[in-house]
């Protein structure tokens, strides 16, 4: 597990890339990292500027949302990561995103079909229907969704994505999003769609358990 000091770099550095890279908005998505001690977490602030957070910035907190350190008010998706970690015991790494594409797919109702590896890897992951942002029902269904899943997809909002580390959970959301836009491209050329051939999904699912 990361040190305190390593876990507010790193939630610095992947909120950054995550806002450069369109997953973050100006004030929506959160990233959080399990704090050394096992029990309280690192995440980002509610309602700050996404795009110039430093870790001043950050706040540690317990799972009542009660502050441990740093005076800004936690993003208000702090049940969500906290469920997060319940769910799949041995992850230090959470992001919650808004990346648009992902967002819409869900919206849409669509799956991941096995169009290329990383598809094939997604295939476990679940879509929940809308639950109010912030509420203990929301945070309940994630958990729910991450028993079978490293990521999940919430209708009208955006995704959630754990990992062993902060770096692999963000890994993951770029994933699903990158995932929706190359089945989003499928779908516009509209021609008779190609799939990865059963034989080979089976080979495939021994290599993406990495992430
Ligand atoms: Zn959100």
């Amino acid at each position: 597990m990361a040190s305190d000091r390593e876990a507010r770099q790193q939630i610095v550095q992947i909120v950054n890339e995550l806002y450069r890279d369109g997953h973050l908005t100006s004030t929506g998505g959160n990233v959080s990292s399990l704090s050394g001690d096992g029990e309280t977490i690192w995440i980002t602030p509610s309602g700050l500027f996404k795009g110039a957070l430093d870790e001043n910035s950050l706040v540690r907190i317990r799972a009542d949302g009660s502050s441990v350190e740093g005076s800004n008010k936690p993003s208000i998706e702090f049940r969500m990561h906290f469920r997060a970690y319940e769910a799949r015991p041995g992850s230090t790494g959470a992001v919650h995103t808004h990346s648009p594409i992902a967002t819409a797919f869900g919206i849409c109702n669509q799956t991941f079909e096995p169009i290329n590896t990383d598809a094939v890897a997604l295939a476990d992951t679940v879509t929940l229907p809308w639950l109010m942002p912030g509420s203990s029902e929301l945070a309940d269904a994630v958990f729910d969704a991450l028993q079978t899943s490293r990521g999940a997809i919430l209708q009208n909002h955006g995704l959630i994505a754990v990992g062993d580390d902060l770096r692999k959970a963000a890994t993951r959301a770029s994933m699903i999003e990158e995932t929706a836009k190359l089945t989003l491209y499928v779908k516009q050329f509209g021609g008779t769609v190609s799939l990865v051939p059963e034989a080979g999904i089976e080979r495939l699912a021994s290599i993406t358990d990495f992430i």
